[in-house]
């Protein structure tokens, strides 16, 4: 195996819920924990790099296998050849535990035990304050109890959530995310996730049968990031990426990245709302 910043292969290390990637976004090493090996998910984004994904949610995940898994890939990483033998140069650093699998991580029933978990492995590790955890999350589970109980394990141990919002109009998040929750629902659990940990929003920007996000978009994404403001939601700030890889779903072809100058100019618009952007095209 050897790793690059194109190959997000969850299979790699021929693990069920550990995988490494080379992040773009990270400038080092990021493993991957994928708590949906059944590539199950409760949105379907037309961008999404998941092989025969299909509608639905996480099992429960088998905690002796996940901490098995962990604790010998984290061996390797940090007491072993796996930087050496497997990471580029320049890229050798652990920069984050990332929750972010083939699939919605919160849809696992014990997904707050994974959390507290993985809490304790970074701490055995003295991990904690070294690394980074995160949560890349669609979000829509986020006012559930047994997601919020996950949320306060990772505030607990530093974590932050990636919360995904692709766009801010119902019909939007239709057609990009296949989500029918509507807009305030969103709202609501932004509102409970931001209010337990670290959220930043997350915003995969693409043009689509060539048009790039029109101006009736662009406009209900700046007022939702005002509205954040107004409510008093604490956000930590957005990220806003571009297509990296190609879409594993029937839309594929009608998907196109955007450059990386309409991805900064976006940014600068965003930036007017007080919030810190950081883009990744
Ligand atoms: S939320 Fe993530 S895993 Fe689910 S369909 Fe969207 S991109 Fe794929």
């Amino acid at each position: 195996m050897r790793l690059d910043t194109h190959d997000h292969d969850r299979d790699g290390a021929g693990l069920k819920h550990i995988y490494p990637v080379v992040s773009r976004r990270a400038g080092g090493l990021s493993i991957g924990i994928n708590l949906n090996p059944n590539n199950a998910c409760n949105f379907r984004c037309v961008y999404c790099q998941v092989p025969e994904l299909v509608a639905g949610k996480a099992e429960t995940c088998d905690l002796d296998l996940l901490e098995k898994e962990l604790r010998e890939f984290l061996e390797w990483v940090l007491n072993g050849d796996f930087m050496e033998s497997v990471v580029p140069e320049g890229s050798r650093r652990l920069n984050d535990l990332a929750f972010s699998g083939n699939g919605e991580p919160t849809s696992a029933p014990n997904f707050d035990e994974t959390v507290t978990l993985v809490g304790r492995i970074m701490e055995e590790f003295s991990l904690i304050g070294q690394a980074k955890l995160i949560l890349i999350s669609n979000g829509s589970l986020c006012e559930q109890e047994p997601v919020q109980r996950g949320l306060q394990s990772l505030n607990q141990i530093g974590g932050e959530v990636w919360f995904k919002l692709d766009a801010a109009t119902s019909s939007g998040q239709e057609r990009i995310n296949s989500y029918t929750g509507g807009l305030a629902r969103v709202k609501k659990n932004l509102a409970a996730c931001a209010g337990t940990a670290p959220t930043w929003l997350q915003t995969c920007l693409f043009s689509m049968d060539g048009e790039p996000p029109g101006r009736e978009e662009r406009a209900a994404y700046l007022d939702f990031l005002r509205w954040t403001r107004a409510a008093s939601i604490d956000l930590s700030g957005v990220l806003l990426y571009g297509l990296a890889r190609p879409s594993l779903q029937p839309e594929a072809e009608r998907l196109a990245a955007l450059d990386k100058a309409w991805l900064e100019a976006f940014a600068e618009e965003v930036r007017t709302t007080g919030l810190e952007v950081r883009v990744s095209p």
